[in-house]
């Protein structure tokens, strides 16, 4: 190629890499197309991780961008994976020859036109939603709650065939499901940059499923998912109820099971109670490795502010970190939300990081949460520490063993919510107030003279409120 005016210089190692994909073109593509389409096509430079080629006509450069672009780009990935993207430039007109009357040819050339530049997306790249740079594996803080899920996590994103398909995340609302996957695709991303990774909602995904019904293009959609290496789908709970998504999710997640492409789902509850799901869809979710991630503990919410104190560069005081990893157990996502609250407010008012001020700022955070406790919860933390059975709390047994933790729980119903002691007495299988108003008694005499009790209350409560 003999370089042009402006046009931008090229380095051995691309043109060599351009020969190569050529070459890979025309053995795939045979003679024919390869001298129509393909031959036209020059090497006009590379931008980062991008690579321009330049084509003769806007004809040439549609008809490339919807047949070829694609090929190309995965193409010079597997050549080069720090390509990433192409795009495809109209080369301006060559200007006519102009005779130069002294011989000189010093005759001004008009100046080229300013090529437009058509970028072929990397259509994986519209597949998938972005990738938020926080979420890594080495932000993420690794609890008990939280460290098989993890270590199923690292396993995927460190190894080449899957070790179990799919890796099915599950738990509560802001537990670290999504920040978990952010971490597998990054992960993969950085070890193995030519494999295609695609992260998406359930809901994104349904939403192009829907797009590419209305524009008739099913088989597209179909062809682009297929091809992807390692497809994971966020929050598939969504997908309960919506038949026509389910089904194709299901086409799709068959055939790249089939083909030996990594799946990963994440969902609200487990295969099994995602109610709304066909059944043979539900089972097939629960075949590979189904990773649960608790609620936090205690320990685990100090590990994540001791971690986000660090990053936002803040030194909290010990006593702050314990008031806000024992009042705020909801999930992380709140965690993080009072944190940085308490932060920003001692950075702009420049007052002093104590637990008091925290209670101030945090107010209608820490009473909703205060609300929360209900008399089942009370009824199931009991029967949890003294290892019962959540009958025995409405039985009629009076054996001691049975009965102190009774009037444990109701002491704490009446403590902790704002029931009535009827209503208290109808949930411990319809016992009369007077019984319940009994119980209140006795266990706030048992606090002051038996510290067994004192103390079973105190680890009861801070469970129960955080
Ligand atoms: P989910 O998808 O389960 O609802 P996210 O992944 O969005 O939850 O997590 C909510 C927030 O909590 C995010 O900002 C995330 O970084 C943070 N988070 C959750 N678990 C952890 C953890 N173990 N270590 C650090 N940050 C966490
Ligand atoms: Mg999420």
């Amino acid at each position: 190629m003999v370089p042009e005016a402006g046009a931008i210089s090229v380095s051995r190692d691309i043109q060599e890499q351009w020969s190569r994909v050529r070459a890979m073109l025309r053995a795939e593509f045979g003679d024919t197309a390869f001298r129509t389409w393909l031959k036209p096509l020059d090497l006009g430079g590379l931008e980062q991780d991008k690579v321009v080629i330049t084509v003769p006509t806007t004809f040439i450069r549609d008809w490339i961008v919807a047949h070829y672009a694609d090929r190309i780009r995965s193409l010079w990935t597997s050549v080069n994976p720090q390509i990433r993207s192409i795009a495809l430039a109209v080369r301006p007109a060559r200007p006519r020859p102009v005779p130069a009357a002294d011989g000189t040819g010093a005759e001004p050339r008009p100046a080229p036109a300013q090529p437009e530049v058509v970028h072929a997306p990397d259509p994986f790249e519209e597949l998938g939603a972005s990738l938020d740079p926080r979420f890594t594996f080495e932000t993420f803080v690794v609890g008990k709650p939280n460290e098989f899920a993890v270590a199923a996590a690292e396993r995927v994103a460190m190894s080449d065939e899957p070790p179990f398909n799919p890796l099915f995340l599950h738990g509560g609302v802001g537990l670290g499901k999504t920040h978990l996957m952010h971490a597998i695709a990054w992960r993969i991303r950085a070890r193995r940059p030519e494999r295609r990774v695609v992260y998406l909602s359930a809901e994104k995904f349904m939403y192009q499923f829907v797009r590419a019904l209305r524009q008739k293009d099913v088989v597209s959609f179909k062809e682009l998912f297929r091809s992807v290496d390692v497809l994971m789908v966020d929050d598939v709970q969504f997908i309960c109820g919506k038949e026509s998504t389910q089904e194709e999710f299901f086409h799709t997640f068959n055939a790249l099971v089939d083909r030996g492409r990594q799946i990963v789902i994440s969902a609200d509850r487990s295969p099994t109670d995602l109610s709304g799901l066909e059944e043979r869809i539900r089972s097939r979710l629960g075949w590979g490795l189904v990773a649960d991630i608790y609620p936090t503990t205690y320990e685990l919410r100090l590990g994540i502010l001791q971690s986000k104190a660090e990053r936002l560069g803040v030194h909290v005081p010990t006593a702050v970190l314990e008031f806000l990893a024992s009042h705020i157990t909801s999930n992380v996502r709140e965690l993080e939300g009072a944190l940085n609250r308490v932060v920003h407010h001692t950075r702009l008012f420049g007052t002093p990081m104590t637990v008091e001020l925290c209670r101030d700022i945090l107010r209608d955070l820490l009473r909703a949460h205060e609300r929360r406790v209900t008399i089942d919860e009370i009824q199931r933390a009991v029967v949890a520490h003294y290892g019962l059975r959540l009958a025995d709390m409405s039985s009629s047994r009076r054996a001691r063993a049975v009965a102190r933790p009774r009037q444990v729980a109701m002491y704490l119903c009446k403590q902790l919510t704002t029931r009535s002691l009827p209503e208290i007495g109808k949930k411990f299988g319809g016992r009369d107030h007077t019984t319940v108003m009994h119980a209140v008694r006795q266990i706030e005499r048992l606090r002051e003279e038996d510290p067994q009790i004192r103390q079973d209350l105190e680890t009861l409560i801070r469970r129960l409120r955080g």
